[in-house]
């Protein structure tokens, strides 16, 4: 890359998105007086009487969870979404500015294992192979249903990010209609593979591993990296090295290096600050509405809010609220960090 994009204010595009993110790699040394956050202690019993997730603990509403020795699915008690919902329509004189539709839904959560203090970071490959193999399976049986055009897997880690509770687990939401962020992604890579004739994701990462500046750990089914137009400062983007649409269609290989590859960027994680490092992951599969999605890659993002230390965050607040998101350290130097605690 020119110096010029090592060292001054610039802007990148987003071709996933499409939209711009502003760079200031200028701006690394100003002074932080901001909030710092509290460091959550890491849990350290295996099981914690207190915790609803941890093996033949009560739940609220009476539901008991089961003395499970693996991992344990179940309807989460408080679903944001429910399937029994009448379908129904809105908007005020076709004008499109008071707009509504009913919304069907399952919302499940996933405990990754029985230990209370075990983490992605923590849990051993083959433990983290059955939770792929669990995502798999909730995603094909979620995704044959004629109510259901998109499964969205994903996991908050830590206080930071709004998890409630620091038992390993995640969730797991089937919805009627396709979310944002998939949405855009779907009209993106849609219109690359109608002007290219191949995925923009397959593409993408063969750029990236001829430049290898922002590769941060691979294996041979697996390329983890920092996308060129990351926001989050340690953000990531998982990607498989050859085509494959969603989670279910992995192969053995294919789930082996996916376990294989959330062990090192999650371990990673936790090295770069020497603490537990918090974060929203998630998988974008194909959506499952019927239509073949050819310029599908599957992919996973990492999206962590830590800053500078374990105890300043970014926020996405002001310009980037208002204007556009915007990032201090460039995405080549967050990958020379990561790298160093990935490989
Ligand atoms: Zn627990
Ligand atoms: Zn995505």
């Amino acid at each position: 890359m020119l110096q010029v994009f090592k060292e001054s204010p610039h802007r990148r595009w987003n071709p996933l998105r499409r939209e711009w993110v502003v760079v200031s790699p200028h701006r690394t040394q100003r002074p932080w007086q901001g909030q710092t956050e509290e460091v959550p202690a890491p849990a350290t019993k295996q099981y914690d009487p207190e915790c609803y997730l941890c093996p033949g603990n009560m739940r609220a509403g009476g539901h008991q969870t089961p003395v499970y020795t693996e991992t344990y699915v179940f309807e989460n008690d408080f679903a944001a979404l429910k399937s029994d919902v009448p379908p129904a329509e809105f908007d005020l004189d076709s004008a499109g500015l008071l707009r509504a539709t009913t919304e069907r839904g399952i919302c499940r959560v996933l405990c990754f294992d029985p230990r209370h203090d075990l983490t992605l970071a923590t849990m051993d490959v083959e433990a983290i192979r059955r939770v792929v193999d669990v995502w798999a399976e909730q995603e094909l049986d979620l995704s044959a249903r004629d109510d259901i055009r998109y499964v969205q897997i994903f996991e908050n880690r830590g206080a930071m990010m709004g998890a409630s509770n620091p038992h390993p687990h995640g969730q797991i939401w089937a919805t009627e209609h396709i979310p944002n962020e998939p949405a855009a992604e779907l009209s993106s890579q849609s219109d690359y593979h109608a002007k290219n004739g191949r995925p923009l994701l397959i593409d993408y990462l063969e750029l990236e591993l001829q430049q290898r500046e922002r590769v941060v750990a691979e294996n041979d089914a697996w390329v983890a990296l920092v996308p060129f137009w990351a926001v989050w400062p340690f953000e990531t983007l998982i990607l498989p090295r050859t085509h494959v649409r969603t989670i279910h269609e992995l192969d053995a290989k294919g789930r082996e290096g996916l376990a294989a590859i959330l062990k090192t960027v999650t371990a990673g994680y936790n090295r770069v600050f020497n603490a537990p490092f918090p974060y929203s992951m998630g998988f974008h599969s194909a959506p499952c509405d019927g239509a073949e999605h050819k310029e599908w890659q599957l992919h996973a993002h990492f999206y962590p809010p830590l800053l500078r230390s374990a105890t300043v965050r970014k926020f996405m607040v002001g310009f980037e609220l208002l204007g556009s998101p915007q990032r201090d350290i460039t995405p080549e130097s967050a990958a020379e960090t990561l790298r160093r605690v990935m490989s």
